[in-house]
């Protein structure tokens, strides 16, 4: 084990989440999350052997600092703090300025801070984090990897908005992209399962989680994405709108709506939650539509085929189309919302194998299509190894 162990921290603004990676085989070693921060019930929890144990923090103070200084208690009770050899951080915007992993040093910490303005959620959170682990691990070397990074490659036509350029030029208005170290890790697992290598392959890799997002992979390169200036746009989700009419906006406004009450509404309240009156669960929708809920019917149905009118659009951004991946919560376990969006992809030849369909969750990949019928896929997605990975790469480079 030792000498492959990457911290991996994902430090969000009242939460951070941790894992111990080996990066030899991919394996958490041990996870866990801090959360409340800033409630007087500030804790840490984590899991080991299957038991879930919690230390409560200190009723105020710097609880970023006080879950890691906890964290650090905890590896070296466990004798695994030695074997860390670096710390990988998540870091939701990396802008233009990153396009890859870099080592994190005082210009990158500024620079990241820097990018608030397009992510003020997450990435002053980021840097809390970062700053954290610099304290208590000041001999470890520090990455971050960049939910934004892959779609840095896709092309101005794809990234940029059919509004005036004046918007982008001053205030940076563009498509970024998010969760690209998703989309980068299951389109190389993918080319695995076809036996290609990745840079001829070409993808559309589907990423439903409670944020869900679709990416075109051309070449191995991400060349559209359905995320755009924020995690808002594309997709139907669990909480969040997708694509809408930016009047409704001006409308709601004009009809006495404060901004934040929309800028609530659209991201909170709307999605799977918003239409089902339910949940934003999609177990929670599917068992509900099971038993004939109208607003959960209704917004499974929505959301098939939204996934799949986005499928269907990115077929234009794809010179040909080696296989549909799909990941993440629900991609990787829910039979009736992949079956529901290959079947709205019919007019393309998908058809599902239902064994293969029944057979591919819990963590099994597998081909869900049947033979001699355009491919679509489940790759479980694994971002924590990507990030542990590619510290690693950049420690020993
Ligand atoms: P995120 O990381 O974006 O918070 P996840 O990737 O964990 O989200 O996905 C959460 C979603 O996955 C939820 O809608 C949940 O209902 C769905 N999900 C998780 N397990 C299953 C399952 N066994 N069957 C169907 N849906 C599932």
């Amino acid at each position: 084990m030792s000498n492959s162990l990457v911290l991996v921290i994902n430090s969000g603004s009242s939460s951070l989440k941790f894992a111990l990676i080996d990066t030899v085989n991919g394996e958490a070693t041990l996870s866990g999350l801090g959360e409340c921060f800033g409630l007087p019930e500030a804790n840490v929890s984590w899991k080991i052997n299957g038991e879930k144990q919690q230390v409560q923090l200190e009723a105020s103070g710097n609880h970023h600092q006080q879950a890691v200084d906890r964290i650090v208690a905890l590896l070296d009770e466990l004798g695994m703090k030695q074997d860390i050899v670096a710390i990988g951080h998540r870091v939701v915007h990396g802008g233009e300025k990153f396009t890859q992993t870099v080592k994190v040093d005082d210009t990158v910490l500024e620079e990241i801070e820097k990018l608030s303005d397009l992510a003020p959620l997450h990435n002053p959170a980021h840097v809390i984090g970062m700053r954290a682990t610099m304290k208590a691990f000041p001999a470890l070397s520090q990455y971050a990897v960049f939910d934004t990074a892959f779609h840095q490659s896709m092309p101005a036509k794809a990234y940029t908005g059919a509004i005036s350029r004046k918007l982008y030029n001053d205030y940076g208005i563009r498509r970024y992209g998010f969760h690209g170290t998703s989309h980068y890790f299951v389109s190389r697992e993918a080319a695995k399962v076809i036996n290609k290598p990745v840079e001829k392959s070409n993808f559309i890799s589907v990423h439903l989680g409670n944020g869900a997002s679709v990416c075109a992979v051309k070449n191995g390169k991400s060349v559209d994405t359905s995320m755009g200036f924020t995690p808002l746009a594309g997709l139907m989700m669990g909480t969040r709108c997708g694509d809408l009419d930016p009047s409704i906006i001006e409308f709601l406004l004009k009809k006495g709506w404060s901004q934040e009450d929309v800028f609530n509404e659209l991201n909170k309240n709307s999605g799977l939650l918003g239409v089902s009156g339910l949940t934003s669960d999609c177990r929670g929708i599917v068992e509900a539509m099971e038993e004939g809920h109208e607003g959960a019917t209704l917004a499974f149905e929505i959301f098939c085929y939204r996934v799949a009118k986005y499928i269907g659009s990115y077929m234009v951004a794809l010179d040909e189309l080696d296989a549909i991946i799909f990941t993440a919560g629900i991609g990787e376990n829910s039979l009736p919302v992949r079956s529901k969006i290959l079947e709205n992809l019919k007019i393309f030849g998908y058809r599902e194998d239902a064994e293969a369909n029944a057979a591919a969750r819990f963590g099994n990949k597998g081909i869900i299509t049947q033979p001699s019928t355009p491919v679509a896929m489940v790759i479980p997605t694994n971002e924590e190894w990507v990030i542990a990975k590619q510290s690693m790469e950049m420690l020993h480079s």
